[in-house]
C-alpha cells in the first residue's frame, strides 16, 4: 500500500514505557509515528515495584536527570527472609549511581512528553479494539471505530496481551510463567520517611523480601521509598496461586502486619491501589516477537526477569523498543528486530537467567523451609540462657539434615546455576 493511503509509517499501540521510547526515537529520526494509549493519561494504568535501572534511560535521554520526575535514588538495599516473627536481612549501602525509584503516574506522562516534542502524535484516552490483518499482514488498527493504517504496527500493549492473542499473534501464556502483583502507594512526610528509612536528601531503599509476604509461595514482598511515599506490594507466580489458601490482596494485608514490616508503615496514609500481571516466565516463554507488519516490544513480548534481589522490566522495555525502533529507521522489515535483539545486551541477560523461573517453581524451599531455617539458626546462636551454647558446626549440621543434604545440595547447585 502506498505511504500516501497509509496515514502513519509507524502506529504504537500501548503508551507505557515500552510504547512511549519507541515513539520518542521513531520520531527523533522523522518517521510518521502515531502512539494509542488507553488510559486517561499515560501511566494511569501501569504499576511498577517501583524501580528502575536507569541505564538505558541514559542511553535514550542522557540528560534525564535534569528532567525525569524520578523520585529517589537508591543508595540502600535489603533482602529480608521473613518467617514467624522473625526476619534476617541484608543490608548494602552503596553509592552506585545505577537506579531509582519512581511513580508510574508520573514517570510515564513525562516520557510521553518527550516522545511528543520530538514530534510523535500520542492519543490518549485512546482504545485498540483490535488490530486489521489483511493477507497474513498487520497493516493497522482499529480505535474508537475507526481504522488507521500503518506500514508497520509496534505492539506495546503491556504484560496483558488482548489484543495480539486475539489477532493470532502470540497464544494465551501458562500460568506457570506469569505472576500477579498488589500494591499500594503509601503517604508518608519526607522527614518521618527520611528518619525511619536512616537515609538523606534524594537517597533512597529498595528492600525485597522472601518467605512470609507470599505464604510460602513462589513470590515475594517489596518496599520501596519514594520521595514523601512508600511503594509497597506483593508479587506471587500465578500457578503458584492456584492452591493458596489466601487471597494475594490478603497476602499484602498480613505482609504489613509482620513485625519487621508494621513499624516501617507507622502512620503512612493509602494513596493508591492496584494490581497488575508480570509476565515471569523468561526466554522460554517469549513468542514469536514479530511478523509481517509487526512487533512486539517490552512486557507484550514478555521481557521481564525477576531474580530475587533484581526485578526487571522498565530498562527491558526501553531497551527492546530501541532495538524495534533502530529495525525501523534502519528501513528494515520487523523481522530483523529478533536477530538485532540476539546481538544486544538484553538477550544476553534473558539467556543468563533463562532456567531461573523453572528453578523457582521447582524449588519451593526457597520461600518456605529456607526462610525458616536462617531464623531457627540465627535464633540458637542469639539465645543466651545460662546452657553451654551449641556449637555452630553441630547446629548448620542438625538443621541442614532436617531438610535433607541431597536436597540442599540439589537447591544450592540448580539456584547457583540458574543465576
Ligand atoms: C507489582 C509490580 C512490580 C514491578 N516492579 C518493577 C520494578 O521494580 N522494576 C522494573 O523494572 N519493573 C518492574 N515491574 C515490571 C514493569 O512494570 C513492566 O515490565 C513494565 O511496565 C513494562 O512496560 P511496557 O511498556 O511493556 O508495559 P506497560 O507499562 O504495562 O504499558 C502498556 C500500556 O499499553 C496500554 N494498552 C494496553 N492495551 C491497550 C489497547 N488495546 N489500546 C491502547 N492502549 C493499550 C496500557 O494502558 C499501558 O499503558 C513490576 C511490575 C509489577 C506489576
Amino acid at each position: 500500500m502506498p505511504m500516501e493511503q497509509l496515514g502513519f509509517e509507524t502506529i504504537i499501540v500501548g503508551g507505557g514505557i515500552a510504547g512511549c521510547t519507541a515513539a520518542l526515537l521513531l520520531a527523533r529520526a522523522g518517521i510518521n509515528t502515531l502512539l494509542l494509549e488507553r488510559g486517561s493519561q499515560a501511566g494511569s494504568k501501569n504499576i511498577s515495584g517501583g524501580r528502575l535501572y536507569t541505564h538505558a534511560l541514559a542511553q535514550l535521554i542522557p540528560d534525564f536527570a535534569a528532567t525525569a520526575p524520578l523520585e529517589r535514588h537508591i543508595t540502600q538495599e535489603k533482602l529480608s527472609l521473613i518467617n514467624g516473627d522473625s526476619a534476617v536481612t541484608l543490608d548494602y549501602r552503596h553509592t552506585l549511581p545505577c537506579s531509582h525509584s519512581l511513580l508510574r503516574a508520573r514517570f510515564d506522562p513525562w516520557l510521553m512528553e518527550q516522545a511528543q516534542a520530538a514530534g510523535a502524535q500520542c492519543l490518549t484516552g485512546a482504545l485498540v479494539d483490535e488490530l486489521i490483518v489483511r493477507q497474513g499482514r498487520v497493516v493497522g488498527v482499529m480505535a474508537a471505530g475507526e481504522a488507521l493504517f500503518a506500514k508497520t504496527v509496534i505492539l506495546a500493549e503491556g504484560a496483558n496481551t488482548l489484543l495480539s492473542e486475539h489477532a493470532g499473534l502470540q497464544a494465551k501464556p501458562a500460568i506457570s510463567t506469569m505472576a500477579i502483583g498488589v500494591k499500594e502507594v503509601l503517604a508518608l512526610p519526607r522527614e518521618r520517611l527520611e528518619e525511619r528509612f536512616l537515609l538523606e536528601n534524594d537517597q533512597g531503599c529498595a528492600w525485597l523480601f522472601a518467605g512470609q509476604p507470599t505464604q510460602g509461595k513462589v513470590g515475594g514482598g517489596f518496599l520501596y521509598t519514594n520521595r514523601d511515599s512508600l511503594s509497597l506490594g506483593v508479587v506471587c507466580n500465578l500457578s503458584s496461586l492456584t492452591d493458596s489458601k489466601i487471597a494475594l490482596p490478603q497476602m499484602l494485608q498480613q505482609f504489613k502486619q509482620h513485625p519487621a514490616v508494621q513499624p516501617l508503615l507507622k502512620n503512612t496514609e493509602l494513596r493508591e491501589y492496584s494490581a497488575h500481571l508480570i509476565p515471569e516466565g523468561g526466554a522460554h516463554s517469549m513468542p514469536p516477537l514479530c511478523g509481517p507488519g509487526y512487533l512486539l516490544v517490552g512486557d507484550a513480548a514478555r521481557l521481564c526477569i525477576n531474580t530475587g534481589h533484581t526485578v526487571r522490566g522498565m530498562d527491558l522495555a526501553m531497551l527492546s523498543a530501541q532495538t524495534a525502533a533502530e529495525t525501523l529507521i534502519a528501513g528494515q522489515e520487523p523481522l530483523h528486530y529478533p536477530r538485532r535483539l540476539q546481538q544486544s545486551a538484553l538477550w544476553a541477560l534473558i539467556q543468563q537467567y533463562r532456567r531461573l523461573p523453572e528453578v523457582m517453581l521447582q524449588s519451593p524451599h526457597w520461600f518456605t523451609r529456607y526462610p525458616q531455617l536462617a531464623a531457627a539458626v540465627l535464633q540458637e546462636m542469639f539465645e543466651v540462657n545460662g546452657s553451654a551454647p551449641t556449637p555452630l558446626r553441630k547446629l548448620l549440621w542438625r538443621h541442614a539434615r532436617r531438610i535433607g543434604l541431597r536436597q540442599l545440595l540439589k537447591d544450592t547447585v540448580n539456584g547457583m546455576r540458574s543465576l
